[in-house]
């Protein structure tokens, strides 16, 4: 881990007091010092090609070791092997398993895709959370998997065929501009941001990328698709928002606005279910947000109901 001051250097200037503003100097430094910790890379077993057994018995044989996830059984954290030692398995070939982080595993989760359902991955590129959906309901979900960015589609095509997620239906689109018309029983909006709880100190373009023009944008883009989400989710039925940010501009502020305009409540999120996660206070209670550590990337979660 590198000393606090050698991290603050790489970081544009205005973050950390922005981070002191919302969360006060000491969780600020924790969120700060997750920017610099390496992370252990996680799987998901993709369970409509194979099933956690066959993964771990490929890993034990390949010498990777590994240890369980108490709160998804379908996925392992690797004690200190690379992407590039996962890539170089037959596993990862065959599409039996997908490199995904921590929080990235939690919106599907949360939002418990339905057999049956008609579910609309709104920003869905390069497919992680889409297949994953497509895996929690063995293919017999419907999912529209929406993406704006015609070489990001690309990529989601080649991950929805490798990962054999038969069930989704892929639309290269602007989803702020999908028609009214439809109607769908669940929605997952995993909305562009700025990335704060992903901050890479390595990226030597960090300091030009991360700007408050690119927070401003994102929040712009997330009011946006948010409002659209809420149009197209049939009443009664739930939706999950989530960002990997950690700057409640673009999480709780969002979802508060969209609260205050009316047609949707919010579902309170049980923090106890997923142990070991490094939670950040929030500004809206039954939202969860999560400190980027050696195990989890800084995220944010907020599940709705269309009222
Ligand atoms: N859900 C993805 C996953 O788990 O692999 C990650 C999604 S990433 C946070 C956000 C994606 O939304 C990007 O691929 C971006 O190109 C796409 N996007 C941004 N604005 C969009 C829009 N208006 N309509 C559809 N896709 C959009």
């Amino acid at each position: 881990m590198e000393q606090a001051d050698g991290i603050r250097e790489k970081l544009p200037q205005f973050l950390p007091g922005l981070l002191e503003e919302q969360y006060g100097a000491a969780l600020a430094e924790t969120i700060i010092q997750g920017f610099s910790v390496r992370r252990r890379v996680t799987l998901r077993a993709n369970t409509l090609k194979t099933s956690i057994d066959e993964v771990r018995t490929a890993l034990n044989a390949a010498g990777i070791l590994f240890r369980a996830v108490p709160w998804y059984p379908d996925a392992l954290i690797l004690e200190d092997a690379d992407e590039n030692a996962v890539r170089a398995l037959p596993l990862y070939d065959e599409g039996k398993i997908y490199l995904q982080s921590l929080s990235s595993m939690l919106p599907p989760l949360v939002l418990e895709p339905r057999p049956g359902a008609d579910i609309l991955d709104m920003a869905a590129a390069p497919g992680g959370k889409t297949t994953q959906m497509a895996a929690l309901s063995n293919n017999r979900a419907h999912i529209t998997a929406c993406e704006m960015n015609p070489i990001r589609a690309k990529r989601l095509q080649y991950n929805i065929e490798k990962q054999g997620a038969s069930c989704v239906y892929l639309m290269q689109k602007d989803a702020r501009t999908l028609d009214d018309f439809f109607a769908f029983d669940q929605i997952l909006l995993d909305a562009p941001c700025s990335g704060s709880g992903v901050l890479d100190l390595r990226d030597e373009r960090l300091l030009a990328s991360f700007t408050r023009k690119l927070i401003d944008k994102s929040v712009k883009a997330q009011r946006a698709l948010l409002k659209k989400a809420i149009r197209l989710l049939k009443k009664g039925q739930e939706m999950v928002y989530s960002t990997c940010s950690v700057l409640a501009c673009e999480n709780e502020d969002i979802i508060a606005s969209a609260l205050s305009g009316g047609g949707v409540e919010l579902i309170p999120i049980a923090s106890d279910r997923w142990q070991e996660l490094p939670l950040l206070p929030v500004q809206l209670e039954g939202t969860l947000c999560v400190a980027p550590d050696e195990l989890f990337e800084g995220f944010f979660l907020a599940k709705l109901r269309a009222i």
